[in-house]
């Protein structure tokens, strides 16, 4: 029997890239055979309804980059992330990925680096989010939803247990998930401990994948809106985290330091690789720092960047830039992370 691969990748949106996929049926591959990422044929599709390429010119080119088993469909099937590129072979404007792997490239520390995303994200029914009632009115206001349980605290628990399952099944590196503060509001996190920076945002994108798809037999829409609800509501986050062999070695604080230090030189080139509208989540309020102030501190849910209590404590670790939204690209992040800590280009 052939093989079902679903091609996925992201689009050229302006101000955010969205995700597209299409399937392959590819006879030459057997069902029952062990296939790689090197089986994997290349194909095209229409770049211009995906804001990547003009009608007279339309052809974008997709070259399959990593693999995992399609835990939707079954055996025999793939979710398979594809990078966009031009039809001379030089990347698209809009791959994220290619410019991390050049980064990547220049070897050094950034081979050891390990990170984690939080990836927090708001169910919606409609045009209101889960837990919200109809119309103009509103829930009671934060702090029992957060970690909550129960039919009047937390919504779209059946999506989350199912997204959970399907990421363990097709191998993706889910490490936890939390109820958030605002009804309706989740995180999961991906990665950590051993994923470098390719494969735990390879992993990402390919879970707010599945997120979507398996809302789609829900009914239910996830959104990576930063602030979906004005007011006095927390926004959408993914926290980054993030660590190098220096870091975690015996004494690496002054390495998390050291990172930490130098991210306040580059305040603007972060936030142009952290997700469209962090100026209406990064207010000062609601366990954020100002976008336009930058501080690090230890424990500190205020400051921009935070040191946990535990990698004070144990003087080595990893560090947690909280500022990216839950719209950021993973890829970006990882690489102004990368290069503004360890002096890449
Ligand atoms: P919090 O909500 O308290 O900020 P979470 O438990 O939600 O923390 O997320 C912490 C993340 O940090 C997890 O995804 C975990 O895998 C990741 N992490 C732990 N150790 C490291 C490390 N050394 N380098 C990078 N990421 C790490
Ligand atoms: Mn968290
Ligand atoms: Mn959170
Ligand atoms: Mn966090």
């Amino acid at each position: 029997m052939a093989i079902i691969a679903e091609y996925i990748w992201t689009d050229g949106f302006e101000p955010t890239r969205t995700l597209r996929s299409k399937t392959k049926i590819i006879p030459e591959l057997s069902a029952d055979a062990d296939v790689t990422i090197d089986d994997m044929p290349g194909w095209q599709f229409d770049g211009s309804s995906t804001n990547q390429a003009e009608g007279n010119a339309s052809d974008c080119l997709l070259q399959p980059m990593f693999m995992v088993p399609d835990s939707i469909r079954g055996p025999g099937s793939y979710l398979v992330l594809c990078e966009v590129f031009n039809a001379d072979g030089t990347p698209h404007a809009t791959n994220s990925r290619a410019k991390l792997r050049a980064v990547l490239e220049q070897g050094g520390e950034a081979s050891d680096s390990w990170f984690g995303y939080e990836q927090e994200y708001t169910l919606y029914e409609g045009s209101r989010p889960l837990g919200f009632p109809s119309e103009r009115r509103y829930p009671a206001a934060q702090g029992p939803y957060y970690c909550g349980v129960g039919a009047d605290q937390v919504y779209g628990r059946d999506l989350v247990e199912f997204h959970l399952e399907a990421c363990l099944d097709s191998g993706i590196s889910i490490v936890g998930i939390n109820a958030e503060v605002m009804p309706g509001q989740w995180e999961y996190q991906i990665g950590g401990p051993n994923a470098g920076p390719l494969l735990a945002s390879d992993h990402l994108w390919l879970s707010r994948w599945l997120l979507y798809r398996i809302g789609e037999d829900l009914g239910v829409a996830a959104t990576l809106d930063p602030k979906p609800v004005p007011g006095d509501w927390n926004g959408a986050g993914m926290h980054t985290n993030f660590s190098t062999a220096a870091m975690r070695a015996p004494g690496g604080i002054s390495a998390v330091h050291a990172a930490a230090d130098k991210m306040a030189d580059h305040i603007d080139a972060h936030l142009a690789a952290y997700g469209a509208g962090y100026e209406m989540r990064l207010t000062g309020h609601h366990e954020t720092c100002r976008y336009d102030e930058y501080k690090w501190g230890v424990s500190d849910r205020t400051a921009s960047v935070r040191i946990p209590a535990l990698v004070a404590k144990n003087e080595c670790g990893y560090l947690e830039d909280r500022r990216p939204n839950a719209n950021a690209d993973p890829y970006d992040v990882a690489a102004v992370l990368l290069k503004t800590t360890l002096d890449l280009h």
